[in-house]
Order: structure tokens, then C-alpha cells, then sequence
């Protein structure tokens, strides 16, 4: 192997990834990240000693290579806690994973019954295309159980009918679960290690997810690699199908990095914007086409030492704005300085620029107050600090336009020799911290010569038997965009 100077671009959990698998074979990576921390979504935000995750990360993977480089960068300081979590609705705690006392308890004979009734009624006559959100969870669980625990929440979540939410999104985060296996679960204890580890347990760093990628930092400049923050990729400079270099603003001055090779984590739509020259018109209009969903945490500092057991609770309520309520102290009693208080995270799914994003931080502290009391987590009175974090692109959306724009995005990349883009954004994939990881290790292989491709990371076979939808056809034909 030849050492290459790679650059990176962001120090969330793929970019570091990358750069730890890059320095460990040799090569001499420089991480460029925007923002004044590293962790990307998965970083620690911390407020007066109170720390907190942007949406609670959970540690868990079936991938072998990314359990264990956790477990090596976090050693002892890696917890395993236990997991509470519960879904508010109707007035009513339902525990989640279900339990099947609780759930009937809170819903009653007659709703139960309605609910077998309706799970029937679509077994028999289910929706023949299954293009939405609605027609994938109905015909597999039945109108009741949708209307209760999937419409509202995910209406929350993405701020548009469920309707108009691709079946995809449904396939791949919901793939595995059906009535007769959720009560089965519900019923009966689960058996074996691994279900029940995943269940009621689950790993987390002693000082929140943000430790686990300032320690991989620490890994990959002890190995000769470095990370530059507040560093703003502005331009990916490329000749023909070459990138050559990257030009970053930092504190107001514009600098050139040139580098043989490019790993890039920053979102899809922004790299695409962000060619210099320009990627070709059709391609740019995809890219303006993709769309992201926004998120924001209103934390609340509460004069009480304990508030409810749970980790996280999932409001499906619709009489209030909140989506989810992370208790962080459950997380880990590191996450709080003064064990006589306690810190909630209400958090907000919005869009950049709408009513919630721009609500002045005074105010959503104050929403957020009488959010808690509402639900009957924590008295107003008792919250007595706060404080707001907002986060762009959260979520990448699957909107019923989105494949056929990265379609041809991923046409067009496909045409460089020395670019790659990796995890959530990068890729424009739902994808949690370990298939974002994934993506970054077999970047760096096939740097060295392997074949991998990225883009079929997080999608299982399954996942493809169970779409039953054509594909939407790509507007430009592939060939046209490359020779454009
Ligand atoms: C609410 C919520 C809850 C989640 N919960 C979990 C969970 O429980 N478990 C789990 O495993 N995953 C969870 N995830 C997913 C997890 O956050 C992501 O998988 C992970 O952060 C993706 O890593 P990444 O490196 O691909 O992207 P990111 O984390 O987005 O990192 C990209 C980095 O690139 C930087 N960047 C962007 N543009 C530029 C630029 N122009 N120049 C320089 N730098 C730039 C960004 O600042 C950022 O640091 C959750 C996500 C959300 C939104």
C-alpha cells in the first residue's frame, strides 16, 4: 500500500470511522469539521455541567467490526444500562416494547377486540399497492393499531401525511415486526441472550455518545491523523472526474487543502452545491430536490431528583407538539452534575424556517414547561433553567420523489475517481451510527482496492423482497448525465 493523503470531510461517527481505518493501514487523513465539536448528530451537547445527546443514541449493532472498535476506544467507561421506554397516547402510559397487562389494561376489552377485528379484516382484504406509509403498516397490522401507534408519531416525526411517506421508510425500519410477533413478545418473556439484551438493555458511554467520538479523535491523532474544527468545506475543487482539492473557510479566511482522495460525510445536497466547477444542471436540481427534516431538544433543568423510570418516552399524543422526552439521567447519572436535579430533552421535530425552528428560545423553554406538565412528567414550577439546541438535517426525508433524485446523484458520483460519500447524509439513508461506521470502513477498503458498494449498506435482501412497489423511473437516463 502507498500512503495517500486522504481528506475527510466531518467528524460525525463515519467521518472519524474513516479516519481511524485510514490511519490504521497507513495513510494520512485530515478530518475537516465545521462545527466546534466532533460527534456530528451523535455529538454531546453540555449546558451549566447538564450534558445531553441530540435525540437519545442508543449502542447497538449486529456488525462484529463496529462493536468492537467501541468497545476499543471506550474500554470500561462503556456502561451497559437498563431500558425503560414508553409511549404516551390517549392519556396513557403503554410500555415499549409492549407488555401484553399493560396494553390491554390501557385499552380495554372492547378496543382489543377492534383492533384483532381490523388486524383480520386487512389480512383478508388488504390494500393491493402498497405505495405508503399507510398501506404498508395497515395491511400488516390493521387500521386501529396504526391510528394508534403509528400515524400520529410519525406525523410528528415528519410533519406530513403518512400518506405521503414512501412505503420504503415502513421496509426498512419496521421490517420484522407484525401483530402475531408483537403479541407473542408481549405475552411471553424472550428467550435467548441476544433478543433480551436488545430489549432491556443497551450500551451507552458513561459521559453521553460525544465521549465515544472524542475518544475515536484521540485515537486517530495518537496515530498521526488529524482533526480540524471549525473548519467549513465551501468548495470541492475537482478537474473533470477528479476532485483535487477541498477549500475551507475558517474563522473568515478561505484556505485550499489539496488531497488524492476524498471520503465525504456532509450531506448529499450540500456536496452536489458545492462542486467546483459545477456538476451539471440536472444533477444540481436533484440535489436542491432532496429534503431533510429538522429537529430541536428543549432541555429542561428540574429541581427534583427523580422524575419516571423510563430512558425515553415517545409522545403520540396529539394534543401536544412534543415528539419524545429523553429522561438523561436514566441514560447515565453522569449526564448530571447535581444528582438533587434531573434534565429532560423534549424534543421537537420541525422544518428549518418554520413556526417551531424560529420560535424564539424563551418561548419553546416555556412550551416545553407546559408541555411536561400537560403529559405529567415534571411540574413547570420545578423546571428552573433551560436551554434550546437545534439541529438541521436529523432526518433525511423519503419523500415520493427521493429515489429517483438520488438515482441520479448516484449515477453522477459514480463517474469520480477519487470521491466517495458514507454515512447518514452522506449516503442520504437512514442509517443509524453502525451502518453509518459501516460505510466509512469499506470506503476506506476500497481505497485499497477493493469493491464495495456503499449504497447497499442498511438494505438487506429482505428489505428488497418486501418492497412490492416499481421503482420510480429516473427522469435523465444516466448516460445523458454523464455526458453532460
Ligand atoms: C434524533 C436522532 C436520534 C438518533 N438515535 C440514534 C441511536 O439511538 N443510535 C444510533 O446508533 N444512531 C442514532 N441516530 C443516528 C446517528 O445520529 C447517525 O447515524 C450518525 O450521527 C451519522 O453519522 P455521520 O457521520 O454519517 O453524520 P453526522 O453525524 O451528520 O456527521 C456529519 C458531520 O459532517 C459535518 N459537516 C457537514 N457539512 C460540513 C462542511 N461543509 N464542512 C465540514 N464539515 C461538515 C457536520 O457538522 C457533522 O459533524 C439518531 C439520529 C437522530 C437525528
Amino acid at each position: 500500500m502507498t500512503e495517500k493523503s486522504v481528506i475527510v470531510i466531518g467528524a460525525g461517527p463515519a467521518g472519524l470511522t474513516a479516519a481511524w481505518e485510514l490511519v490504521k493501514r497507513g495513510h494520512r487523513p485530515i478530518v475537516l469539521e465545521r462545527y466546534h465539536t466532533v460527534g456530528g448528530i451523535a455529538r454531546t451537547e453540555e449546558y451549566k455541567g447538564y450534558r445531553f445527546d441530540i435525540g437519545g443514541h442508543r449502542f447497538f449493532t449486529k456488525v462484529h467490526e463496529v462493536n468492537d472498535l467501541w468497545h476499543t476506544w471506550m474500554g470500561p467507561e462503556f456502561l451497559r444500562r437498563p431500558r425503560l421506554s414508553r409511549i404516551f397516547y390517549d392519556g396513557k402510559f403503554f410500555h415499549y416494547p409492549l407488555r401484553a397487562f399493560n396494553a390491554l389494561a390501557n385499552m380495554g376489552i372492547v378496543r382489543s377486540f377492534a383492533i384483532v377485528l381490523s388486524y383480520i379484516q386487512f389480512q383478508i382484504f388488504p390494500y393491493p399497492t402498497e405505495e405508503n406509509f399507510e398501506q404498508w403498516v395497515t395491511n400488516r397490522f390493521g387500521r386501529q393499531l396504526y391510528e394508534i401507534f403509528f400515524k400520529t408519531y410519525t406525523e410528528k416525526v415528519w410533519g406530513i401525511p403518512c400518506t405521503e411517506i414512501r412505503a420504503e421508510w415502513a421496509a426498512q425500519r419496521i421490517k420484522g415486526l407484525s401483530l402475531p410477533a408483537a403479541i407473542k413478545n408481549a405475552l411471553f418473556k424472550p428467550r435467548g441472550e441476544v433478543i433480551k439484551t436488545l430489549i432491556e438493555e443497551f450500551e451507552y458511554p458513561a459521559h453521553g455518545p460525544g465521549m465515544m467520538w472524542e475518544y475515536a479523535t484521540r485515537a486517530v491523532e495518537g496515530k498521526g491523523g488529524e482533526v480540524r474544527l471549525g473548519c467549513d468545506v465551501v468548495r470541492v475543487v475537482r478537474d473533470g472526474w477528479r476532485v483535487t482539492a477541498v477549500a475551507v473557510s475558517n474563522a473568515g479566511e478561505e484556505k485550499t487543502i489539496p488531497g488524492d482522495y476524498v471520503i465525504s460525510s456532509m450531506p448529499l445536497a450540500e456536496l452536489i452545491c458545492k462542486l467546483d466547477p459545477p456538476a451539471p444542471p440536472g444533477v444540481i436540481d436533484a440535489a436542491r430536490r432532496l429534503s431533510y427534516r429538522d429537529f430541536l431538544t428543549v432541555v429542561l433543568i428540574v429541581n427534583r431528583p427523580h422524575l419516571f423510570e423510563d430512558n425515553w418516552i415517545y409522545i403520540h399524543s396529539p394534543e401536544v407538539k412534543v415528539g419524545r422526552v429523553q429522561n438523561f439521567k436514566n441514560w447515565s447519572p453522569h449526564m448530571v452534575p447535581d444528582p438533587n436535579t434531573s434534565s429532560l430533552g423534549l424534543e421537537y421535530f420541525c422544518t428549518e424556517g418554520d413556526a417551531l425552528w424560529r420560535m424564539p428560545d424563551a418561548d419553546l423553554i416555556d412550551l416545553g414547561k407546559r408541555e411536561a406538565e400537560q403529559i405529567g412528567l415534571a411540574r413547570a414550577a420545578d423546571a428552573i433553567d433551560g436551554v434550546v439546541v437545534r439541529q438541521q438535517k436529523a432526518y433525511p426525508v423519503y419523500d415520493s420523489e427521493y429515489a429517483g433524485h438520488l438515482e441520479t446523484i448516484r449515477t453522477f458520483l459514480a463517474g469520480f475517481e477519487n470521491l466517495q460519500t458514507v454515512g447518514r447524509n452522506g449516503l442520504h439513508k437512514y442509517n443509524n451510527q453502525d451502518h453509518s461506521m459501516l460505510t466509512a470502513i469499506l470506503a476506506v477498503r476500497n481505497l485499497d482496492g477493493e469493491a464495495h458498494d456503499l449504497w447497499q449498506v442498511n438494505t438487506e435482501r429482505s428489505y428488497h423482497e418486501e418492497v412490492r412497489i416499481p421503482r420510480r423511473k429516473v427522469e435523465e437516463k444516466p448516460v445523458d448525465i454523464l455526458e453532460a
